[in-house]
């Protein structure tokens, strides 16, 4: 079983939990050296703190802090010990930006290492990644960590598919890292190239930033024949490498040496019982230019609360997939659902291509749901009465699973917009009411 820092990842949870309580108390005593915090943290008293739970006499803070104290306000350091400056998507609203000092990019690339390493990849792989590379950090995170690694990487950042799969066959990719919607779409180029995606020498796949189901995670190893990997991360926290998953697939383990999680109700703030789901709220604990104290990630998940043991040996907690951000939330017809919801259906229909468009509308006073489905070429042979049971198979399981009924229309591959970043899989044309 291969590890990285075998000695921090398997540390006895005692003795795990007396590092969170010593980190806590010196990022409190650190953030009071930001113009934000200096006034947030007032009526904190940090000596007192005794266990990781006393996390909670701390106030959050949202991305609408980090946007309202643009540009520095956070920041702990002289401005000369800042090395790098990162930005988010951008995915809700303006993006925030993060600056790291020399160190803390040494401590992100070392958390990289251990999530490649923990899924059984190493030095002798070729390691393309096929992420955006610039304020993003998806493609620069992942790069210092293969480095570090020792993995003979690949920059070939997003797009230009034709020269990916030029890049993976001229040098003999074994790993990669993608978003799962862009990977899938490189999958039928491949094939409109006369490759067969399993011909590679593919052999293990990161796949993250975005939400994605267990479906299609499926539909991604089956595809390559590969074994592929959830990545979960944010810029707010480094990006890759706060929690990911090891060989068993179990969960992703979030690496609690320096990230202390917490899973609150997104209405209330209250703290949850463990194993219900809600929204994460991370404390970063080994962080010198930009410490963040209890953010409210607005991303859904909930802890895997089985009482074993990770039978990888790693004693660091196990979150479940992410269900979605707090706001992806649908209500259509008064009932609410996740798109994963949907998406989990879509790719459990071998038909079914690779990329799919939820509309939501209002036709006079009521909501409507159309799900917009690209279909395998070899769907489209004149044979009606086979697209027709098709269409009814999905809106059925589709009802099953969210109760609504959608209208499901059926889209030749290739038809419905893409992007090479983050998909935009909903579009809600009912604007506010
Ligand atoms: P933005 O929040 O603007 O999209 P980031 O690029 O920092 O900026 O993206 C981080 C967000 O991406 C996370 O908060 C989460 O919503 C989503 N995300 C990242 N990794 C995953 C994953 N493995 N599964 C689901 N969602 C993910
Ligand atoms: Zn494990």
């Amino acid at each position: 079983m291969p590890f990285w820092d075998k000695h921090i990842e398997t540390l006895p949870r005692d003795e795990l939990e007396a590092l969170q309580v010593k980190r806590l108390k010196d990022t409190v005593a650190r953030c009071r050296k930001s113009i934000f915090y200096r006034n947030r943290l007032k009526d904190v008293d940090e000596s007192r703190f005794t266990t990781p739970e006393d996390v909670s006499l701390i106030p959050f803070t949202t991305k609408d802090d980090l946007r309202a104290n643009y540009d520095f306000g956070l920041v702990t350091v002289p401005r000369v010990e800042i090395v790098r400056m990162h930005s988010s998507s951008g995915t809700t609203g303006k993006a925030t930006v993060i600056f790291h000092t020399r160190k803390d990019i040494e401590i992100w690339a070392d958390l990289v290492a251990r999530c490649i390493v923990m899924t059984g990849a190493g030095k002798a792989d070729v390691f393309q990644n096929i992420i955006s590379y610039g304020m993003f950090t998806g493609g620069l995170g992942f790069h210092y960590g293969a480095e570090k690694v020792g993995m003979l990487t690949i920059p070939s950042g997003v797009g230009n598919t034709k020269r990916q799969i030029q890049l993976m066959k001229d040098f003999n990719t074994t790993v990669f890292h993608a978003t799962p919607s862009y990977i899938l779409y490189v999958s039928e180029v491949m094939v409109q190239e006369g490759f067969d995606p399993k011909e590679f020498d593919l052999r293990i796949g990161f796949v993250g930033a975005e939400p994605h189901s267990e479906q299609t995670r499926q539909r991604i190893e089956d595809t390559f024949d590969i074994s592929a990997f959830n990545s979960y991360g944010m810029s707010e926290l480094n990006g890759p490498g706060v929690a990911f998953e090891c060989e068993e697939k179990a969960g992703m383990h979030l690496w609690e040496d320096s990230y202390l999680l917490e899973v609150v109700d997104p209405a209330t703030g209250e703290k949850l019982s463990p194993g219900e789901e809600g929204e994460l709220v991370i404390t970063t604990l080994n962080r010198e230019a930009m410490p963040i104290l209890r953010y409210r990630t607005g991303d859904l998940a909930r802890v895997i609360d089985d009482g074993e043991k990770c039978p990888c040996g790693r004693t660091h907690v196990r979150i479940s997939r992410i269900k979605g951000r707090c706001d992806d939330m649908l209500i259509v017809k008064g009932v609410n659902f996740y798109p994963s919801q949907i998406e989990d259906v879509l790719m459990s229909f071998p038909e079914v291509a690779t990329n799919y468009q939820v509309i939501v509308e209002r036709v006079g006073s009521l909501d409507s749901l159309t799900v917009r489905v690209e279909l395998h070429p070899k769907m489209f042979d004149g044979d009606l009465r086979k697209l027709r049971k098709l269409e009814a198979d999905i809106t059925k399981s589709i009802q099953d699973e969210i109760v609504v009924s959608p209208k499901v229309e059926f889209h030749e591959p290739g038809s419905l917009p893409r992007s090479e970043g983050k998909a935009v899989r909903v579009v809600d044309k009912r604007g506010k009411i």
